[in-house]
């Protein structure tokens, strides 16, 4: 994080003022300093006046967000996708800390949204500032943290999902050739159907089935022949964010495409898988917020018996949990993003999966009590309850689902007490 990212996002001018009745984040409680606080307000108004409450229904309704292209231009200006990359391209290099109040803020507001943002920023160009060299940053980091090309990143395909290191995807390069050929699909890929950037994992030995033949790639898939991308309809959840299967026949691609080193790739994913988890947990606590930003308000506007329904126990009850779950999510995250800014180092599978897995389910748990909160308003689309319900689900299956991070918890511990 530099004092100087910090000033270039207080400078831009922020558009719009908050118009939700909300719950209030007790940034100060939850170590946020004054100047962190300011950040997420600044984006919180971006989104808010980008994102009005009629246009993120509209994008939930037609699961299409046309503008996406202008969207990203003003988000690129508004420093929202360069808060992880460094100032010499654009970024303002603030860490993994700011980055997820900007993401708490966006699936506040909208989850079809904060998905392809959440994709762009955490997935595509993080795993690029991360392994990239200086040639690969210099080409792809400017467009991406300027919001000119869009990112994705493909490691799961149809027939490989949890068990993502048996891809088959291959890119094989004859001796003597300086570039790989790809053959194969890539499947669920969030911007797959709108990125120009696409971070490609593909296996570079197709006669090994282990992750070692596993490598990482960052292409333009603009500049290439027989690449296809068509778009999966119907998602119940996050929808106006563009996911697609991606074919590549015969495709070619240069050989200074590899990220970090041939057969190094597994490496790459599960660092990236990392910082996919903790920051998608932000997300978690985005969708709890909103929960309670609906629900809490309403309980004390809605009457039966004459009564507001908030001065009723059982309602009371859900209330005090749903705020306890928010809270405690936003704790361990805060906890962990800290850690991490000051040492990646301390990032380790088990907390990220955990976080995530924790956080995620909480938000599901969260978004049913506000539904039933705002009893038959919660179960139509005039309230966002509903929205956030389906767009908060996603958390226990996306980044690995709620059981493989429960196998990356127990094996970490099977392996703490081995030997005792
Ligand atoms: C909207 C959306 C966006 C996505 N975006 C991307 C993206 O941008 N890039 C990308 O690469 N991928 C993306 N994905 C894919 C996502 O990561 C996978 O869906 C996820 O890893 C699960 O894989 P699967 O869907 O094949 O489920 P499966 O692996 O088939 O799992 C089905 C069920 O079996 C369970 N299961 C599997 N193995 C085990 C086990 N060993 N023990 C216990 N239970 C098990 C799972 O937990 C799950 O409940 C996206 C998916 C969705 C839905």
């Amino acid at each position: 994080m530099t004092s100087g990212g910090f000033r270039r996002i207080l400078a831009r001018k922020t558009i719009g003022r908050r118009n939700l009745s909300i719950v209030p984040i007790e940034d100060q409680l939850f170590g946020v300093s004054e100047e962190q606080s300011a950040i997420r307000e600044s984006f919180r108004n971006f989104f808010e006046s980008e994102l009005t409450q009629k246009r993120c229904r509209e994008i939930d309704e037609t699961d299409s967000f046309p503008e996406y292209r202008e969207f990203w231009l003003k988000c690129g200006e508004q420093g929202v996708l360069g808060t992880l990359s460094a100032e010499e391209f654009g970024g303002t290099g603030m860490g993994l800390f700011e980055t997820s109040l900007m993401l708490e803020e966006l699936s506040r507001i909208s989850g079809g949204v904060y998905m392809g943002i959440f994709a762009h920023t955490c997935l595509s160009s993080y795993v690029i500032e991360r392994n990239g060299t200086a040639e690969q940053k210099a080409k792809f980091l400017p467009g991406l943290v300027s919001g000119q090309t869009i990112g994705a990143l493909a490691m799961s395909e149809p027939g490989s999902g949890s068990d993502v290191m048996s891809m088959r995807c291959q890119a094989v390069k004859e001796a003597g050739k300086d570039y790989y050929v790809v053959n194969g699909t890539k499947f669920w890929i969030t911007n797959g159907p709108i990125c120009d950037t696409l971070v490609l994992y593909a296996r570079t030995d197709p006669t090994s089935k282990g992750s070692k033949s596993i490598t990482a790639f960052a292409i333009d898939v603009r500049e290439l022949e027989g690449f296809t991308a068509t778009p999966i309809p119907g998602k119940m959840g996050v929808r106006g964010s563009y996911t697609g299967e991606l074919h590549f026949d015969n495709v070619k691609i240069p050989a200074s495409a590899v990220l970090g080193a041939e057969g190094k790739g597994a490496a790459v994913l599960m660092k990236g898988l990392n910082v996919e988890r903790l920051t998608g947990a932000a997300g978690a606590v985005g969708y709890m917020q909103a929960a309670c930003d609906c629900a809490f308000p309403y309980a004390h506007e809605r009457k039966q018996f004459g009564v507001p329904i908030g001065e009723f126990q059982m309602m009371q009850s859900k209330m005090a949990e749903m705020y306890a779950q928010l809270s405690a999510t936003r704790a361990y995250l805060y906890a962990l993003l800290k850690a991490a800014d000051k040492d990646q180092k301390t990032l380790t599978n088990h907390d990220c999966a955990a976080v995530l897995m924790y956080g995620a389910e909480q938000a599901t748990k969260v978004s049913l009590e506000a539904i039933q909160i705002l009893g038959g308003n919660g179960y139509t689309n005039a309230y966002p309850a509903e929205r956030i319900m389906r767009d908060c689900k996603i958390g226990e299956i996306g980044a690995g689902t709620t059981e493989v991070r429960k196998l990356i918890l127990g094996r970490h511990f099977n392996a703490l007490y081995k030997n005792n």
